[in-house]
């Protein structure tokens, strides 16, 4: 089967892994002139980290993962007000990665028969009786049997198969930012555990990176979901006034071209498949950085994605066995990060004494296991997901 993938962010890499090691012939078209170097911290767990350890990848990732086991919420003065025991993201194990970390070892541990074309981004599609032609911006057209939109949260596949993408984009309220910067002080200050601004209605995250380097995340509130043009002085606009060391991070802020910047969202679509033609990871169900899953979904997605196409050896049988075992799945996810967006980021200052409250109380091992329920939702195992599909094996297909 040959399989044209688009995008080359973690689903799309993922997949393309794993239907190369079924002998499928791919290929993986990617907008972005190369490894997109913009990054976050990721925390990476549950049915991610299994699918990874089915793909003998958990060593590479072990390799590059930071340990930081707690997370101090931190005020205007400099003072810790609470802290967060990291294990209490997930009821099983966790690994902190950048964003970059994880696409590189997906990337560099690609069969050799996989052909990744970088800067080079898809414009058109058709689906034929026969098989799919996908167009790309330098005219050249590739045929394939099958097409997968791995292309983000706001997928061109998607647009171009079912439509636009304000039917399917539920903005949640918040604007998001991720950059990187060099500042010695502020590393020694971020280096052993991650630390939040414990504020109200916009937080900055920081973590200490092996490197020298502060990676940060940011989160404000905005009604308006437009994205600014230059991103670098609306957050130096958004984020003024949290203390500690928030205006260093602000002072470093790199160009747009070094910063992640979007809305955070969630996709919710009737149909992830059509024809020959599948969404896999945000591009069909985002579930927002609020829910701390995104990267986990979709690898596990293209796992079981390239499971189902293997055993039923049918586009359209796989391909909807897949929705059926994987969206009450990611539909969970999206419903539990949209009951959480409130602790998440506090919008009062009740909200935050809770959450100061809630969050120090991880220290307690049976109030952990309570919160990490809260946070991550159900304790989804993708065994138990490959488990129930009817009639199949229980193990991967994948060597
Ligand atoms: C600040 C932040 C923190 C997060 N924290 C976590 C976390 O703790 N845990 C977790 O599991 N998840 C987390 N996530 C979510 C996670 O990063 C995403 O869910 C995940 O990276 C989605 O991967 P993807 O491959 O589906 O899409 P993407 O990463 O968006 O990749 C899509 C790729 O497609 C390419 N592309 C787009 N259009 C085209 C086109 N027309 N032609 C060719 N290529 C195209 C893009 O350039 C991109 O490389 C976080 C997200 C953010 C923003």
């Amino acid at each position: 089967m040959r399989t044209v993938i688009c995008g080359a962010g973690i689903s799309g890499l993922a997949l393309a892994h794993l239907l190369a090691a079924q002998g499928g012939e791919v290929v993986v078209v990617e907008r972005a002139p190369g490894p997109r170097p913009q990054g976050y911290m990721i925390d990476f767990f549950g049915p991610g980290l299994e699918a990874s350890e089915a793909m003998g990848l958990l060593p590479a990732l072990e390799r590059v993962a930071y340990h930081y086991d707690e997370g101090h919420l931190v005020d205007g003065d400099g003072r810790r007000r609470s802290t967060i025991q990291t294990k209490s993201f997930s009821r099983g194990r966790l690994l902190s990665l950048m964003r970059p970390d994880i696409e590189a070892v997906l990337a560099g541990n690609l069969p050799a028969e996989v052909e990744l074309r970088y800067g080079t981004a898809l414009t058109d599609v058709a689906d034929r009786p026969g098989g799919v032609a996908v167009t790309l911006e330098d005219g050249t057209v590739l045929d394939a049997d099958l097409l997968v939109g791995a292309d983000g949260i706001h997928s061109t596949v998607r647009r171009l198969v079912f439509g636009p993408e304000e039917r399917y984009l539920r903005y949640l309220g918040l604007h998001t930012a991720a950059f990187t910067f060099d500042a010695p002080d502020v590393h020694a200050a971020t280096k052993s555990a991650f630390c939040l601004t414990d504020s109200i209605d916009r937080q900055l995250g920081l973590y200490g990176l092996r490197d020298g380097r502060v990676a940060t995340f940011a989160v404000h509130r905005s009604a308006d979901p437009t994205i600014p043009d230059d991103p670098r002085p609306a957050i130096q606009r958004a984020y003024t006034g949290l203390g500690w060391v928030t205006p260093r991070a602000l002072e470093l802020c790199p160009p747009a071209e070094e910063i992640y910047y979007d809305q955070v969202a969630q996709i919710e679509l009737p149909q992830w498949s059509s024809g020959r033609v599948v969404l896999l990871g945000d591009a069909a169900y985002a579930v927002s950085l609020i829910a701390g899953q995104g990267a986990s979904l979709g690898i596990a997605g293209a796992f079981l994605l390239a499971d189902r196409l293997a055993h039923t050896r049918s586009i359209e049988r796989g391909a909807a066995e897949f929705e059926r075992l994987w969206r009450p799945v990611a539909e969970e996810k999206q419903r539990n990060a949209r009951s959480m967006a409130r602790w998440f980021l506090p919008a009062s200052p009740t909200d935050l004494r809770i959450r100061r409250v809630m969050l120090g109380l991880t220290r307690v091992p049976f109030v952990m296991g309570y919160v990490s329920s809260l946070l991550a939702g159900k304790d989804t195992k993708l065994a138990d997901v490959l488990r129930q599909a009817s009639g199949t094996a229980t193990e991967p297909v994948v060597t």
